[in-house]
């Protein structure tokens, strides 16, 4: 598949977008849940404050009462004199069981005058006049428990009316410092700065720490270096007004403050307190945060699982389409293939290989049920002339029309096929030979008609061979090669007919394949000769010409003459090679001849129309001409008046290029062929030879002599000289002589000879 490069980008921001928004909300939750905790941190310490404060106010009033129950100390007031072992007493149980270190006391009579202090040896002054709750103690004897700023320090103070047989005699105070709430603030992480309103420094006359900030009194100096330092320098006074809380991410603390009113809630003391951040228990808030990040991932997860759900089922769907179109395609594919390699792609026939499985099979059928098969082999007769004419195209149409016309000739049970080329199969099942021969002679009359191509008028032949089963074989290959070996004999002989095949014929074939071998060798091991037969003129009996024929010395057949293979050799595409031998043999040994002044007269050579068809035929003469610098007058070219060509424009003009180059032109076997007057006017030549056919049954055949006799005016009529071949006999040369012909060649003057005895019959000639 693809990779989608929108869906991806789509999906990408998404997700980015999804982390983004997802960091945020982590982020902003941490916020608010980091000032839940602050703000919870700074109200746990502002009610746990309270509560020490509560509980020391509470400490502190029940010491003073305790004391004030003390005989000893109501002994000490009613003899005015306290003995400070009683206190210390006192210190120790307190220093020892209890929280409550820093401790003062004092013991004043009914009239306000202190009788005893725990921090000096100085007593016996009244305090009436100078504290006002002690004047209030006097008038009105009850408890009186605060938090005051006296001249040393803001202290806890309580103070108790000391009874003595109910009557009043006099005050107990106890006096304590904040150490112990700082102390017990400090377990709790907290350091604490007290600091002491500006409204008291006045007061603070006889300060126990006398540090002053801002006019602020210090009231625990050592306890925290980092608080003094802030509260002097970095937030002043900012810091005795915190509304809720401060983060100081520099030093890492969190601060909050305290109020401390007096009782007419005017601000007297504030704590300033501070905790490390990271002593700050996060515990709960990271948890949460823990939580909401594993509910972020877990829907990411979700939704990266969901996507790629999606994702994977196209995927799958995707494939399977792509599947589905490979399966479709190969059936496709193989359905073509199938058909490429079973049918024709032109005529949708089946190709060779199908009909030869066909024929397989039936044939193994037939073995069974003892049947009969006729396989018929039939070829286009001219097929390559027709192409050759007009073109591919037009035989490729024929071929499509030929085909339809078979098909629609035959049952629609025989299997007509097209191997190939201009050649059709035909097997024909379950029919006695009689009706094979009907069916042959159907497709040969078929082919009567003229076939109408874009326009061309067609004239298309089949030679048509046929084998069957099981007289000439019992194979399809054994079948359709004995069929093709009819078929061959039919175009030998004429071609447009049908043969059934017989044992003859494969035994020639087998012949023909050895010949072809044969010919090849030949060239190679100088086996070709050429023969030379004398032209005479009979009125003088003198030579005038001689004729070229070739001669085949086969090593163990002996002497092979041209009728048993120049045929073929034509048919093989051989004849080419052995003109050009011949014409080259006939050429030098003549110009010797020449040379050495032994007259011949016109040496003449046969050439088939193969030969004349080829291209390359009159560059050829004209080559060996200017190389062996030959006179060209002394030649001549034979050619057959039945092989004359198709195209009769080409045919035309070959002639005259051969005429051209200075060479006269016969016409052999004249009589034979069918040719009209007209055409051979059009023909530039020379001479016409009449066919031995006619000659030899001179005298006896009216025939013949009528027909010797027409030919020989016609020649005169047109200009042409005649000659007579095949001349035995002493009557048929006095007949020619009587006719008007008196050039003869023949066996009466001499048989085609080699090359030698021709040298002697020269020598003879001209003497
Ligand atoms: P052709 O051109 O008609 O040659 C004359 C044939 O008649 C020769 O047969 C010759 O031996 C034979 N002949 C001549 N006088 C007599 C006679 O009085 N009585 C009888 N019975 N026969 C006579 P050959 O040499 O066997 O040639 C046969 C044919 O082979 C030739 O017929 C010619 O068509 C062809 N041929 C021969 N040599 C060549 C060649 O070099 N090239 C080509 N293309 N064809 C050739
Ligand atoms: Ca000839
Ligand atoms: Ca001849």
């Amino acid at each position: 598949m693809k990779i989608n490069y929108k869906s991806l980008t789509i999906i990408l921001t998404a997700l980015f977008i999804y982390i983004g928004v997802g960091c945020f909300y982590i982020y902003q939750s941490e916020k608010t849940l980091s000032i839940q905790k602050y703000l919870e941190v700074s109200k746990d310490m502002k009610s746990d404050l309270e509560i020490l404060i509560d509980e020391k106010e509470e400490a502190i009033l029940l010491v003073s009462l305790a004391l004030s129950q003390n005989c000893k100390i109501k002994k000490g007031l009613r003899e005015n004199n306290i003995s400070s072992t009683v206190f210390n007493n006192f210190f120790q149980i307190f220093q020892k069981e209890s929280s409550l270190k820093n401790l003062w006391f004092q013991v004043l009579d009914n009239r306000g005058v202190s009788i005893y202090r725990s921090w000096t040896k100085n007593y016996g002054d009244s305090m009436i006049n100078s504290r006002i709750d002690v004047k209030m103690m006097i008038e009105s004897p009850k408890v009186i428990s605060s938090i005051s700023t006296g001249k040393f320090d803001m202290t806890f103070k309580s103070m108790v009316p000391i009874f003595y047989k109910k009557k009043f005699i006099g005050i107990m105070e106890t006096i304590s410092s904040f150490d112990s709430i700082t102390q017990k603030m400090r377990d709790n992480k907290f350091d604490t700065l007290i600091v002491v309103d500006k409204s008291y420094k006045r007061q603070l006359t006889k300060a126990s720490a006398n540090k002053f900030i801002y006019d602020y009194y210090i009231s625990n100096l050592d306890e925290s270096k980092t608080l003094v330092n802030l509260f002097e320098h970095k937030y002043k006074q900012k810091l005795l007004n915190i509304p809720n809380y401060i983060i100081d991410d520099e030093n890492n603390l969190f601060l909050s403050t305290y109020h401390l009113k007096d009782m007419n809630t005017n601000e007297m003391g504030y704590f300033i307190l501070s905790k490390k951040l990271s002593d700050i228990d996060f515990y709960s808030r990271d948890k949460t945060i823990q939580k909401v990040i594993l509910a972020l991932l877990f829907i990411a997860f979700l939704i990266i699982g969901f996507a790629y759900y999606i994702y994977i089922s196209k995927y799958k769907r995707y494939i399977e389409e792509q599947n589905q179109k490979l399966e479709d395609e190969i059936k496709v594919k193989t359905q073509e293939l199938y058909y490429s390699a079973y049918y024709d792609g032109l005529t949708n026939l089946p190709n060779r290989v199908l009909f030869m499985d066909r024929l397989q099979e039936f044939l193994k059928f037939a073995k069974r049920k003892e049947v009969n098969v006729f396989v018929v082999c039939l070829d286009l007769d001219r097929f390559k002339e027709i192409n050759d004419t007009y073109g591919h195209n037009i035989g490729d149409k024929l071929l499509k029309v030929v085909a339809n016309k078979l098909q629609n000739n035959l049952r629609g049970g025989d299997t007509i096929s097209r191997p190939g080329g201009a050649e059709f199969t035909i097997f024909v099942e379950d029919i006695d030979y009689n009706d094979m021969i009907v069916i042959a002679k159907k497709i040969v009359k078929m082919m009567q008609d003229i076939h109408n191509i874009d326009t061309i008028e067609l004239y298309a032949t089949f030679s048509i061979g046929i084998s069957s089963y099981p007289a000439d074989g019992d194979t399809a290959e054994e079948l359709l090669k004995n069929a093709d070996t009819a078929m061959n004999e039919v175009k030998k002989s004429g071609k447009n007919s049908y043969r059934f095949y017989n044992k003859k014929m494969s035994q020639l074939a087998q012949e023909r394949v050895v010949l072809e071998n044969d010919i090849k060798r030949a060239f190679k091991n100088r086996e070709f000769e050429v023969y030379f037969q004398p032209k005479m003129n009979a009125k003088i009996e003198k030579i005038i010409g001689l004729e070229a024929l070739i001669r085949w010395r086969h090593p163990e057949k002996g002497m092979i003459f041209p009728n048993d293979f120049i045929p073929f050799a034509e048919e093989i595409g051989l004849i080419g090679q052995i003109g050009i031998f011949m014409r080259y043999e006939t050429m030098k040994i003549t110009k010797d001849w020449i040379d050495r002044g032994l007259d011949f007269g016109i040496v003449s050579f046969n050439a088939s129309t193969i030969e004349l068809e080829d291209d390359l035929f009159v560059d050829s003469i004209r080559d060996m001409i200017i190389d062996m610098d030959y006179d060209a007058s002394r030649l001549e070219l034979e050619i057959l008046e039945s092989q004359s060509m198709k195209s009769r424009e080409k045919m035309i003009t070959v002639l005259e290029d051969i005429k051209k180059l200075g060479l006269s032109i016969s016409i052999d076997d004249f009589g034979t062929g069918y040719s009209s007057l007209s055409y051979l006017k059009q023909l530039p030549v020379d001479k016409l030879k009449i066919d031995r056919s006619f000659v030899q049954d001179i005298p006896h055949d009216k025939d013949s002599i009528a027909l010797v006799r027409s030919v020989i005016t016609l020649a005169k009529n047109f200009n042409l000289e005649i000659i007579a071949e095949g001349v035995e006999t002493k009557n048929q040369v006095d007949f020619m002589l009587r006719g008007g012909c008196e050039n003869i060649q023949g066996y009466y003057y001499s048989k085609p000879k080699p090359v030698h005895e021709i040298e002697k019959l020269l020598i003879d000639n001209v003497s």
